[in-house]
C-alpha cells in the first residue's frame, strides 16, 4: 500500500478524468461549493474535445464541432448560460454545414432545416409528404410520443415506417455514421436525438479550435475553487467494505474523498481501478463497445476556400451500402485486413474542413483538412505497417474532392486506435463509449450509480436512455449527475 502524503486535502468528490461529462459534472459541484478535485491522465483537459499544434495549424483531435447550441433550448446553451460563459465563447456557424456526396448525387444538409427539407423534397418529389412527416416528427415538442415510438426500434425500421424510397432511406441514415454504427443497429431514439441536436440545427464551432471549448469549463471550474490536477493518473480507486473511501495516483498518493466520479472508460474503472468483483465488470464485458477510429490530419499549403464552399464536412461514399460501410465488425474490422496485409479500398471517408469556418487554425493561404473512418480491432494489422496503406488509400479519396492534394501536404499526422487509447485511456480507442444500439439504449441500462457506494459514472459510458455518446449527451449525463450529488452531500 502506498503510504498517505498528506499532500492532498480531504475533497468532497473527486472525479477521473477531465473529459466533457467530468469537467461539467465538476462545474455544478463546484459552484455549489462542494470541494471537487478532478484528476486528468492528458496534459490538457477535454477527453476527445482537445485540439493539437504542429507548425502553426490546430488540429481538433477529435471532436470536430458541437451539437445542441439553440439559444435558449440546446443543452449545450444551457450550460453556458448556467455558468455565465455565453459571453466568453463565439460559436461559428456554415451554411451549408454538411455535404453528402453519394456515387450519383450529392445533398447538402443546411443550417436551417427548412431548406434541407426542401432539397430532398426536389431529390425525391414523390416523398414529399414523408418527408414533411419525418422533419415534423423529429422535431416535435411532444418527446414523450417520440420516445415512445423510437425506444425500442432501430433507425432502419423508423426509416421504413416513413418512406419507400430505398435511396432516400440511404441518404438519411449517412448522418447515422455520428453514432459509429450502421442503421440496422443503431437506436431510433438516439438517432433522432443526433438528428434533432446535430444534424437539422447544424452543427456550431468554438472559434479557436475545439479546446476553447473545453478549456472555458476548466478555467470557470477553477475561479469557483475546484481543483484540476492535469498529467496524472488514478491508478486505484478505494473501495473498503463496498464504499468508496478515494483514490489512488499513480505516483503513490492517496486522496480521501467518499464520492468518486469515474469519467473513464468504464471497462478501467471497474477491472484496473476497482477490481473488487462488482457485478458491473461481468455486465461491461457483455455490452457493445463503439468502433475506434482511422484520423488523418493535414495541413496544406493551399487555401481551400479557392476550391470549394464554406462547410464543416463532407460524406463521401463510393457506394450505396451504407449499412455494410459502417458495419465495422465486418467490413472495417483492421484485424481482418486481408491475410497477406493486403488493405482493401475505402467505400467511406468523413471529412473536416475546419479553417473553412475559422481561418486562424491555419497559417495564411494556408488549411487544414481532417479525414477518417471508424475501424475496430488493430490486433492482427499493426504487423503490416497498415497505416501508411490506409493513409494512401484516403488520399486517393480525397482527391476527388481537392484534386492534386499530395502536392499541398506540408504536414501530415495520423492517429489509430492506439493513439485514442494513449490520450483518452478509452478502451481500444473506442470512440463513443458504448454503443448506441437498440438494446442499450435504454434507461438505466448501465447507469451512474454503480453497485459501489458513493461510486459514480458520468460520460459516454453510461447510458441516459436517449443515447450515451457525443458531447451534448456526456455533458447532460455529468449535470445530471452533480444535481443528484449536490444533494447528496448536502444531506
Ligand atoms: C474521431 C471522433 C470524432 C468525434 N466527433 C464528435 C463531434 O464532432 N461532436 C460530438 O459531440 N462528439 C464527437 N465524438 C464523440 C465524443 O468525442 C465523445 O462521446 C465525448 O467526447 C466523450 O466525452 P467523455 O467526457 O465521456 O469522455 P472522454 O472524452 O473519453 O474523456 C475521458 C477523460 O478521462 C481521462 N481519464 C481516463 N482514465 C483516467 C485515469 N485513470 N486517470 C486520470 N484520467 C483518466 C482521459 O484522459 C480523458 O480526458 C467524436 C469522437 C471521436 C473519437
Amino acid at each position: 500500500m502506498p503510504t498517505e502524503k498528506n499532500k492532498y486535502d480531504k475533497y468532497d468528490v473527486v472525479i477521473v478524468g477531465a473529459g466533457i461529462s467530468g469537467l461539467v459534472c465538476g462545474c455544478y459541484l463546484a459552484k455549489a461549493n462542494v470541494r471537487v478535485l478532478i484528476v486528468e491522465h492528458h496534459d490538457k483537459p477535454g477527453g476527445y474535445c482537445t485540439s493539437f499544434s504542429r507548425k502553426g495549424y490546430t488540429f481538433d483531435a477529435a471532436v470536430h464541432y458541437l451539437g445542441s447550441c439553440r439559444e435558449n433550448e440546446g443543452i449545450i446553451y444551457s450550460i453556458l448560460k448556467d455558468h455565465s460563459l455565453l459571453d466568453k465563447i463565439n460559436l461559428l456557424r456554415n451554411d451549408p454545414c454538411e455535404k453528402i456526396i453519394m456515387p450519383n448525387e450529392t445533398i447538402y444538409i443546411r443550417k436551417d432545416n427548412e431548406n434541407t427539407r426542401e432539397e430532398l423534397k426536389q431529390k425525391f418529389p414523390e416523398e414529399k409528404g414523408n418527408i414533411d412527416r419525418f422533419f415534423n416528427f423529429i422535431l416535435s415538442g411532444e418527446l414523450l410520443s417520440v420516445i415512445a415510438k423510437t425506444r425500442y426500434i432501430s433507425f432502419e425500421k423508423l426509416l421504413n415506417e416513413f418512406f419507400i424510397d430505398p435511396k432516400l432511406k440511404i441518404i438519411l441514415s449517412v448522418p447515422i455514421g455520428n453514432l459509429g454504427i450502421a442503421p440496422s443497429k443503431a437506436s431510433a431514439l438516439a438517432s433522432v436525438f443526433l438528428y434533432r441536436e446535430y444534424i437539422l440545427d447544424g452543427g456550431y464551432y468554438p472559434e479557436g479550435g475545439i479546446q476553447s471549448f473545453p478549456d472555458l469549463l476548466a478555467c470557470r471550474f477553477r475561479e469557483y475553487g475546484g481543483e484540476l490536477l492535469l498529467s496524472h493518473d488514478v491508478s486505484g480507486i478505494i473501495v473498503e467494505n463496498r464504499k468508496v473511501m478515494g483514490v489512488k495516483l499513480r505516483e503513490g498518493d492517496v486522496i480521501r474523498s467518499n464520492i468518486v466520479v469515474s469519467n473513464a472508460d468504464a471497462v478501467n474503472t471497474f477491472e484496473k481501478m476497482t477490481s473488487c468483483g462488482c457485478e458491473e465488470s461481468e455486465k461491461i464485458r457483455k455490452l457493445e463497445m463503439s468502433p475506434s477510429a482511422f484520423i488523418v490530419y493535414l495541413g496544406l499549403n493551399t487555401d481551400l476556400e479557392k476550391v470549394m464552399e464554406r462547410h464543416f464536412s463532407t460524406w463521401l461514399f463510393s457506394t450505396y451500402d451504407v449499412e455494410r460501410c459502417y458495419d465495422t465488425e465486418n467490413n472495417y474490422n483492421l484485424g481482418k485486413i486481408d491475410g497477406r496485409g493486403k488493405v482493401f479500398d475505402l467505400d467511406y471517408i468523413i471529412c473536416h474542413f475546419p479553417s473553412l469556418i475559422d481561418k486562424k487554425l491555419a497559417p495564411e493561404n494556408r488549411s487544414i483538412v481532417r479525414a477518417m473512418l471508424w475501424v475496430k480491432d488493430e490486433n492482427g494489422a499493426t504487423k503490416y505497417n497498415y497505416e501508411e496503406k490506409i493513409y494512401k488509400k484516403i488520399i486517393t479519396k480525397l482527391e476527388k474532392i481537392i484534386p492534386d492534394i499530395e502536392k499541398f501536404i506540408e504536414v501530415k499526422e495520423i492517429a489509430v486506435p492506439r493513439t485514442l487509447n494513449r490520450y483518452t485511456l478509452n478502451s481500444n480507442g473506442s470512440a463513443l463509449g458504448l454503443a448506441s444500439t437498440v438494446a442499450q439504449v435504454d434507461k438505466n441500462y448501465f447507469p451512474s450509480q454503480t453497485s459501489i457506494s458513493g461510486l459514480y459514472l458520468t460520460g459516454h459510458w453510461v447510458t441516459n436512455g436517449i443515447g450515451q455518446s457525443g458531447i451534448p449527451l456526456v455533458a447532460y449525463c455529468g449535470r445530471n449527475l452533480a444535481a443528484t450529488l449536490i444533494r447528496n452531500v448536502s444531506n
